[in-house]
């Protein structure tokens, strides 16, 4: 078995890698890396076309975030004949996420924000989205290809990452001996406050292809869900309860939710007032309904909760509103989590932060140098700091509270070493995470199962498994 990684390799960068199992080429994710633009966040395809017996006869996508589907328009342009297979749920995340990223990616150029030229449009997504294959979580499917002599399947298990995510068990008979390879995805072992952990098989695999995204993050191990959502809510009730505004930054598809839920939770158990105004905005709104429309079919901790059954006000659009609406207790849940410069939670920071009684708490990753990221180390720094948002609004002094919480929908590095343990894999090539993250997954694997082959793949590197 062949197997190339074709996105970045030091770093998270586009999720995609390529197998080629007896004849049979198969994608594993289909991802856009999230801080590039146009063509440079696009996997390497062309490593695929460079050679003679490599294709691809299908196409696995794991979960909805852009850095596993962003670029799926493309992969189904370059290679017309591919499976497209993923979850249910992801299918439903898919058909929003894919047109608003080729809007985005539309409106970015006509705005002058990005010189790279629109890599697809809404009707090429529309025009491809019917052909996508969903399964069954723990159901079979078939997996051979057009060149396969032998027959291959897939079998998907729950991730407990993001809604509709999953690991992908993959069946084969490669030169004469039946082998098995598991791909883990993003994963979540532990569950969140929506959707329970992940759900593994617990069997021997002879190869395991496993995230390493905290793989750098001791602190990780040391905080439990339950701590931060005690504190958290203790951090609400406080500037609420001085008539102060709090807006979480959140990505759109996961934390946003999952936020909702646990401000539901804060409120039945009265640490905030029931009355308490939540805004919501955007895309999170959307895609919260396929949380909803889709709670009896996927796993859930409770499949009566729904998103929507928690009061929530769409964030005004007019600046009259969006003042009215901070001039009082309020919790705003919008996008984008890292705040971004044109976003609509850079936008309200910036009005927030100089009033001391406010307060914006970050539940997600920000990456060092992104305003959230910025915002924090300016407050570490003491109440009076400086820091600027938006170069376009200059310097701004930062008075109210700033504080960050983990909520994770990756599981801590020690966990993962668990993993190894359950599928007792003969080999495990280590994906998606940074250069440090590997290195640590690296050395304890090796530590606590010498008997393990670890592979880090170097970046263009074609590995034979
Ligand atoms: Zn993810
Ligand atoms: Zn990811």
């Amino acid at each position: 078995m062949i197997f190339a990684s074709l996105g970045a390799s030091e770093e998270i960068g586009a999720s995609c890698h390529f197998i080629l199992v007896d004849g049979t080429g198969i994608l594993l994710d289909a991802g856009s890396d999230p801080e590039q633009e146009g063509l440079s966040s696009l996997p390497d395809l062309a490593r695929i076309h460079a050679q003679s017996n490599w294709h691809v006869d299908h196409a696995i996508v794991t979960h909805a975030h852009h850095d596993h589907l962003g670029s799926l328009p493309i992969v189904v342009k370059q290679f017309p004949h591919v499976n497209v297979h993923m979850s249910g749920a992801t299918r439903q995340l898919a058909d929003i996420l894919l047109p608003a990223s080729a809007r985005l990616q539309r409106r970015k150029m006509q705005e002058g924000s990005s010189s790279s030229e629109p890599l697809f449009d809404e009707e090429d997504v529309n025009s491809s989205s019917y052909l996508y294959l969903s399964h069954d979580l723990e159901t079979e499917f078939d997996l051979s290809g057009h060149g396969g002599g032998f027959e291959i399947s897939g079998e998907f298990y729950d991730a407990g990452h993001v809604l509709g995510s999953l690991g992908v068990m993959i069946r084969c008979v490669d030169g004469g001996k039946q082998r098995s390879i598991f791909y883990t995805g993003d994963t979540g072992l532990n569950s969140q406050t929506i959707i329970p952990g992940a759900r593994y098989p617990d069997e021997k695999v002879d190869v395991l292809l496993l995230e390493s995204t905290l793989g750098a993050d001791p602190e990780a191990e040391n905080v439990s869900r339950r701590s931060e959502e005690k504190r958290l809510g203790e951090s609400l009730a406080r500037v609420l309860g001085r008539g102060g505004t709090v807006l979480i930054p959140v990505f759109a598809l996961g934390r946003g939710q999952e936020m909702i839920a646990l401000i539901d939770r804060y409120k039945s158990r009265g640490i905030i007032h029931e009355d308490v105004p939540v805004y919501t905005a955007g895309l999170m709104r959307a895609l919260s309904e396929v949380y909803d429309k889709t709670r009896f079919t996927t796993p859930r901790l409770n499949e009566e909760f729904e998103v929507y059954g928690v009061p929530q006000k769409r964030l005004p659009r007019s600046q009259s509103g969006l003042n009215d609406a901070m001039q009082q207790p309020g919790i705003l849940l919008v996008g984008s989590g890292m705040m971004f410069e044109r976003t609509i939670s850079n936008k309200i920071a910036q009005a927030l932060i100089g009033n001391e009684k406010n307060g914006v708490f970050l539940v997600g990753f920000a990456r060092e140098d992104s305003p959230a990221a910025n915002l924090l180390l300016a407050r570490e720094k003491g109440k009076g700091s400086e820091v600027i948002l938006n170069p376009a609004k200059g310097t701004q002094i930062v008075n109210c509270d700033v504080e960050r919480f983990r909520f994770s929908g990756h599981s801590h590095r020690r966990e993962l070493l668990k993993l190894v343990e359950q599928m007792r894999p003969e080999k495990v090539v280590l994906v998606h995470g940074e250069t440090k993250a590997k290195e640590w997954m690296a050395d304890n694997i090796g530590f606590f199962y010498p008997e393990v082959e670890v592979i880090t793949p170097k970046f263009g590197e074609v590995l034979e498994l």
